[in-house]
């Protein structure tokens, strides 16, 4: 833990206004809430853009610079260092909202406990094990060592659903986090990308962007990973797509007897893969159609709550 805050300086702060915000929301004290209240605000403008300088300069910025040379790792190196840059000067949000900057900094210390966002202290489990499979080979054996020794497999993306969806039901099972298999790649045509399912919207729009290219059906935030947005068939601002499975041409997975299979839409699996919690196997990566990123205006029209049926279909 001391080691994890020594390298990740932003992301233990975020954590904790974070803890204080949820300590507060779920007080019954009035005293107690006007405390994390007023902690939690005191801390993410002050304490909190004095480390993201630190990290910026001293961690961010030399990274930035080290990877001159690697055009891509470069320019992703480059896209942190603006994210801290940014959140320097957005930070005095935390005003109004004390994690509403800090919260895109938070990050999960490697740990044995399984946290799902903003319900931790109702749901976390401490478990025996969290695996971080590096490779679809490393996957695969858990998967087949999990059947041998008939346990349950509990999926964690970036393990954002607020329930229990990626609590074991007890701590001996086995616990998979896929964050590890993140890799991303355009294809030539640039009409799709090929996106393991450990990968965040955030890393994907970012890769994408740097192409000019953008998803299509996402949430509203970028923190969630590709593997659990199908577990959950999410849906997004751009309705008239539908959800997300109207946008995956086709899908890698590995089954319940760790046996590795491509997907297409002719597969009877392959529907039963959305929206399903991974009860029907692992997402291991996905293909998915993006499109050109062009910039929007938004646009409001003012109309009678009668008219709103009439309005929207047109
Ligand atoms: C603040 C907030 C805003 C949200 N906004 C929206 C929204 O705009 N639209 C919307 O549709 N939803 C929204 N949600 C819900 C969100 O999309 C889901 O909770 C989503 O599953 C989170 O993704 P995750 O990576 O954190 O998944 P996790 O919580 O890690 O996992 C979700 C489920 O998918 C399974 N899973 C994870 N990875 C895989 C995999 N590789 N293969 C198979 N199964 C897997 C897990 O076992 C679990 O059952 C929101 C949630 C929050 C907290």
């Amino acid at each position: 833990m001391t080691a994890f805050a020594i390298r990740h300086p932003v992301a233990t702060v975020s954590r904790g206004i974070e803890d204080l915000v949820i300590k507060g929301l779920n007080s019954k004290s009035y005293l107690m809430k006007g405390a994390c209240a007023v902690l939690s605000r005191v801390i993410s403008l002050t304490v909190f853009p004095i480390f993201l300088l630190l990290e910026l300069t001293f961690s961010r910025i030399p990274k930035a610079l080290l990877a001159i040379g690697n055009s891509e790792k470069f320019h992703r190196k480059l896209d942190k260092a603006a994210k801290y840059f940014f959140a320097i000067f957005t930070s005095p949000l935390g005003l109004h909202s004390p994690e509403g900057v800090s919260g895109f900094f938070l990050k999960t210390p490697p740990s044995h406990e399984v946290r799902p966002f903003g319900v931790e202290a109702v749901y976390g489990q401490k478990v025996d094990q969290i695996t971080y499979p590096k490779s679809i080979l490393e996957l695969q054996q858990l998967v087949r060592q999990a059947k041998e020794q008939k346990k349950q497999i509990s999926i964690m993306g970036a393990g954002m659903s607020q329930g229990t969806q990626t609590v074991p039901h007890n701590s001996s099972q086995i616990v998979i986090c896929l964050k590890h298999l993140n890799s991303i790649s355009l294809a030539p045509d640039g009409q799709t990308a090929q996106v393991q399912a450990g990968a965040t919207w955030e890393q994907l729009q970012i890769a994408l962007n740097n192409q000019g290219k953008s998803s299509i059906v996402k949430q509203a935030s970028d923190i969630f990973s590709i593997g659990g947005s199908i577990g959950i068939n999410c849906h997004g601002w751009a309705h008239e797509y539908g959800a997300l499975s109207s946008t995956v041409e086709s899908l890698e997975i590995i089954d319940a007897s760790g046996e590795f299979r491509r997907l297409s839409p002719a597969d009877e699996q392959f529907r039963c893969m959305f929206g399903t919690l991974g009860y029907f196997g692992i997402v291991v990566s996905a293909s998915l159609k993006v499109t050109d990123n062009v910039p929007l205006i938004q646009k409001a029209t003012e109309i009678h709550i009668d008219d709103f049926h009439a309005h929207y279909q047109e």
